[in-house]
């Protein structure tokens, strides 16, 4: 798709580094597919500061524009990390739980940044286990196929598994009963340096909210 315009990216990106949203960022949707980006800003980890997973939130909200998926993203900084605090001092996962609770939420896709270093492209992670035999890992690895995805670089349960703490992914499978799906997105296609691999995320993402609908 060329007539991607990756200005809206790079503005709505601006406004999760401004420090001007809201602590967290709530967006019905009218497709029951949520879009979750908790690492949109910087966060803290047990008290250790942890850079932002650049442009998960603004790719959150341009999904919401594309598709009118429901949106919960972090847009301030705070002493929490929504993907591993548990619920019970977790604003995120509080404010999770009441969306899923009041709105018909099929799916969860949780975002998330990786490191250029890291040797995949997108990791698909399942929480509790299902060892790439989720009907969702399928779906997506399909849809990143589709747009170009070298197969060899889509990973399953391999260094990111969304099991070993307390997740977005594994807290909606456990205690939401909501499936879910965690995708460690590499650095090298969330660049709007790099439109070519960006548009193939973009184009793989907004297919696989609209299959998951
Ligand atoms: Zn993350």
């Amino acid at each position: 798709m060329t007539s991607m315009n990756f200005d809206d990216i790079q503005d709505l990106e601006q406004a999760f580094q401004s420090g001007n949203l809201p602590p967290l960022l709530v967006l019905p949707g009218s497709i029951p597919v949520l879009v979750s980006a908790p690492h949109a800003v910087t966060h803290w980890r047990d008290g250790r500061e942890k850079n932002a997973d650049l442009y998960t939130g603004a790719l959150a909200l341009w999904l919401h524009a594309q598709t009118g998926c429901a949106v919960l993203a972090a847009g301030q900084s705070r002493n929490a990390d929504g993907n591993h605090d548990p619920a019970s001092i977790s604003p995120y996962k509080q404010e999770l739980a009441r969306i899923l609770q009041d709105d018909p939420v099929k799916v969860v896709l949780d975002l998330h940044g990786a490191k250029a270093s890291q040797p995949f492209d997108v990791e698909l992670g399942t929480g509790p286990g299902w060892e790439g035999k989720s009907p969702l890992v399928q779906k997506a690895r399909l849809c990143f196929l589709t747009q170009g995805f070298n197969p060899e670089k889509i990973w399953s349960d391999r260094l990111f598994s969304a099991a070993k703490t307390e997740t977005v992914t594994r807290f909606c499978i456990r205690d939401l009963k909501v499936p879910a799906l965690q995708l460690e997105i590499n650095r090298k296609y969330r660049d709007p340096d790099n439109p070519e691999n960006l548009a193939m995320l973009l184009n793989a993402l907004k297919d696989l909210v609209i299959s998951c609908a």
